[in-house]
């Protein structure tokens, strides 16, 4: 009989199993459970929602055609089954069953499988300040909350809002509630804003919020949220501030209740604990996204960097091993990309921060240059930060700030440095060029040679 496969999430990697799957098994048995109402949404694009740049959520969950990715399309273009407003509660290993519950109905059922897929993804955290259940506090995680904001931004006058951690949604929040209009003030515990980066080039990032009339406050810790019903202060440590919205973005945890229920492994920094094949640490669960802990290629170190662009490439290696193929998912490096404003802010490997701590000794370049050559009008500033090993010579790390495309530059950055290369290699790498597109001497290499 046809191999019966349950995938838990509905959001990115659980439907790239679910397609993945079924591309390869045509006439599996396939079951995604998701709590939620809306499926294969485009979690990435929500501040683009928010902003308006992205003028229906449908868009966000539509195919490159243009079909709109419900339980309809899945059930009749994919034939997978879509239990959507369903959350699964247990995990019966012995039995290979999955216990479910309809959440209008609270009707209860079992699923049984040959193969199940945990695709749980992350819920964003939300510390009990005194305050925090007042209205108009939001974390930007699904389309619900999207629309909360949405709402809550409704009306015509220009509204104070406050953002707690200046993390990459805070970032890409700011944007789009400082197009809509907003006075934003970004409020974080640390020295610095943009964890990804080391100080010099967040502060960088920093000014170019100020110079768009956003506030950034470090150091500054939120102690309580005042308000009658809905939210009109937030008081930190450091002064109260106004505020008619307020939004968390201090990070996520991993969903791993079901796994922990079920007795399987959770590794060191909270995930889920997978092999390469993505495999838990029972042979027919797989688990993928922003519910698994990863490896660090550079260091073989656990590591949680929960994206998008992992999630997916996750949910191919578990649909091709469930289905009796071999593909492995090698680690991450961190590889991390975000707009603000105008800037490209991006950074792959290690910082000089984390390389210094995990006890590399270090050199480090700064180049700064136009992105393309500098006498046509398209040129634009990038700085470049290398961070390479001083005993091998190899890239550890490079960081990518301003206006110019920092994008190709972090990407062949990602590749150099998974391939093992160093500064040298680095420096002769035949990349393209013409006028409109780099100088002559790419960014990456300039800065490759500063760095020898
Ligand atoms: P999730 O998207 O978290 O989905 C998991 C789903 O599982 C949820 O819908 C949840 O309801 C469901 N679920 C959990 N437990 C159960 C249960 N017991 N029963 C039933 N259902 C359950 N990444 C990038 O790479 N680049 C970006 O630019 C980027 N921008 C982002 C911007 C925003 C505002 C946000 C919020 C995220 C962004 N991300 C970005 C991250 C990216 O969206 C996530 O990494 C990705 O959505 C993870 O997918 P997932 O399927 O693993 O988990």
């Amino acid at each position: 009989s046809a191999m019966k496969v349950v995938i838990v999430g509905g959001v990115a990697a659980g439907p790239k199993v679910a397609a993945k799957v079924i591309r390869l098994m045509p006439h599996a048995s396939v079951t995604v459970v998701e709590k939620g109402q809306f499926l294969s949404y485009a979690g990435c694009g929500l501040p683009y929602y928010i902003s308006g740049q992205v003028k229906n959520h449908a868009e966000l969950m539509s195919t490159p055609m243009g079909a709109l990715r419900d339980a309809v399309f899945f059930q009749k273009v994919k034939n997978v089954r879509i239990l959507s407003r369903t959350e699964a509660i247990k995990i019966d290993r012995a039995a290979r069953s999955v216990r479910v519950k309809e959440l209008g109905s609270r009707k209860e059922f079992d699923l049984e499988y040959d193969k199940l897929v945990l695709a749980t993804g992350a819920s964003p955290i939300r510390p009990s300040i005194p305050g925090h259940d007042l209205d108009n506090i939001f974390c930007l995680h699904g389309v619900q909350d999207a629309e909360g904001i949405k709402a809550g931004l409704s009306g015509d006058r220009a509204r104070d809002v406050v953002i707690v951690g200046g993390g990459l949604i805070g970032m890409e929040t700011t944007e789009a509630l400082a197009r809509s209009g907003c006075r934003v003030t970004i409020v974080e515990m640390q020295p610095q804003t943009l964890g990804i980066l080391d100080a010099e080039m967040a502060r960088l990032v920093e000014l170019h919020l100020e110079s768009n009339g956003v506030k950034v406050l470090t150091n500054t810790k939120v102690c309580a949220f005042e308000g009658d019903g809905k939210v009109h202060r937030v008081v930190t440590d450091r002064g109260t501030l106004a505020a008619d919205l307020v939004i968390m973005g201090i990070g996520v945890r991993p969903n791993t209740a079901l796994a922990r229920a079920a007795g399987l492994e959770i590794g060191e920094t909270g995930g889920i604990k997978v092999s390469e094949q993505m495999r838990t640490s029972d042979p027919d669960i797989y688990a993928a996204g922003d519910c698994v802990e990863c490896t660090d290629i550079l260091t073989g170190r656990p590591a949680y960097v929960p994206l998008g662009s992992t999630a997916n490439k996750q949910g191919r290696v578990a649909a091709v091993n469930l289905c009796g193929g071999e593909d492995a998912f090698p680690g991450i490096l961190g590889s991390t990309i975000c707009k603000v404003f105008d800037y490209c802010v991006a950074r792959t490997g290690l910082t000089e921060r984390a390389a210094k701590e995990l006890g590399y000794t270090v050199t480090v370049a700064l180049a700064p240059a136009p992105d393309r050559a500098n006498y046509l009008s398209t040129a634009r500033l990038l700085l470049l930060k290398l961070v390479v090993d001083r005993d091998t010579r190899r890239l550890l790390g490079v960081q990518a700030v301003g206006p110019g495309a920092g994008d190709k530059r972090i990407d062949v950055a990602a590749t150099a440095i998974a391939a093992g290369m160093t500064v040298d290699q680095v420096a002769g790498l035949d990349l393209s060029y013409a006028p409109p597109y780099s100088p002559a001497m790419d960014n990456l290499i300039t800065a490759a040679n500063v760095a020898r």
